[in-house]
């Protein structure tokens, strides 16, 4: 089983040819209301490519709260322990104009009420072969899961998005960072992607620094260096690309792949959901992904 302790937001999108200027109205061509978050979609991410995963965290008591948790166990993910707290659930607020670009509100809501794991969260942090981290909840929530599953020995990896500084009691209790290239230089302060990793390496043991549509650096402390490139295909939507590459590398290293194959597998299932529309929409199923790699 992987858990993750993470967000659940939901994405309320509107699409315009323009984003309005202060003060201006602008009627947009059309809305959707998305179940986003990067730790709900990174469980779907893993549980789509075949694992068995289990949420933490937490949702409001509005109707967007009661659709995310349906969303989440349609994929197959179990909901047992997402709590249910009192006021709204996280929302991103998303404008996307014509060029594709876009603008970005999040209110955390129930996300920013979520603390370190209490004991039975703890344990289910201890029964995981891997626990998936991003920095969507309060700090010190993610650095008590972080904290949790190394005195567990459980792997946490850790996509440190919205990137910031990540503190030594965080970073201490990681043991794999996925960083795409702007949080990796964000986080470094090393704008080349080379020079980002070693300093990754200085504070953890491994880490991945994804590349977009040029694909993906992966380094370990052991010394191993290994470029993948990513699978050519049409981009549709890359939103949740990231969040696919880490869901489904944590199902490929749980199930005890080297990490050459992990991240065949990570770019496989990451490019197949940059061929679709939508995040929890794109993510590939492990047979979609198998197809590919075959
Ligand atoms: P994020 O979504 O966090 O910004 P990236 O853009 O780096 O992350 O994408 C993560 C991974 O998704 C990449 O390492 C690559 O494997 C895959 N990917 C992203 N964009 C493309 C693309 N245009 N074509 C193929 N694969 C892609």
């Amino acid at each position: 089983m992987i858990s993750v302790f993470g967000s659940a937001n939901m994405d309320l999108v509107a699409y315009v040819a323009q984003a309005p200027r202060r003060g201006e109205t602008v009627t947009g061509r059309a809305f959707r209301t998305i179940p986003g978050g990067k730790g709900a979609n990174q469980a779907i991410a893993a549980a789509r490519a075949g694992a068995e995963v289990t949420f933490l965290g937490a949702v409001g008591d509005d109707g967007f709260g009661a659709e995310i948790r349906d969303t989440l166990a349609v994929a197959g993910v179990n909901v047992e322990h997402l709590r249910k707290v009192r006021g709204p659930s996280g929302i991103a607020h998303i404008v996307v104009d014509d060029t594709g670009g876009n603008s970005i509100i999040v209110v955390p809501g129930a996300n920013g009420t979520v603390t370190a794991p209490d004991a039975a969260e703890r344990a289910v942090i201890a029964g995981s072969r891997a626990v998936l981290l991003q920095l969507e909840l309060p700090l010190e929530a993610v650095t008590g899961a972080a904290r949790a599953a190394k005195e567990a020995g459980v792997p946490a990896i850790l996509t440190p998005a919205p990137a910031r500084e990540l503190p030594d009691e965080l970073l201490d209790a990681v043991t794999l960072v996925i960083p795409n290239e702007h949080e990796a230089a964000a986080v470094t302060g090393e704008s080349e992607p080379e020079a980002a990793l070693e300093a990754l390496l200085d504070r953890v043991p491994e880490a991945v620094i994804t590349l977009g549509s040029e694909g993906a650096l992966y380094g370990s402390r052991s010394g191993e260096r290994l470029r993948v490139a990513a699978v050519r295909v049409e981009a549709v939507d890359t939103t949740a690309a990231g969040d696919t590459f880490a869901g489904a590398l944590a199902v490929a290293r749980s199930e005890g792949l080297a990490a050459a194959e992990a991240l065949r597998f990570a770019s496989a299932a990451a490019a197949l959901s940059v061929r679709r529309q939508g995040a929890s929409t794109s993510m590939p199923t492990r047979a979609e992904i198998d197809a590919a790699l075959s």
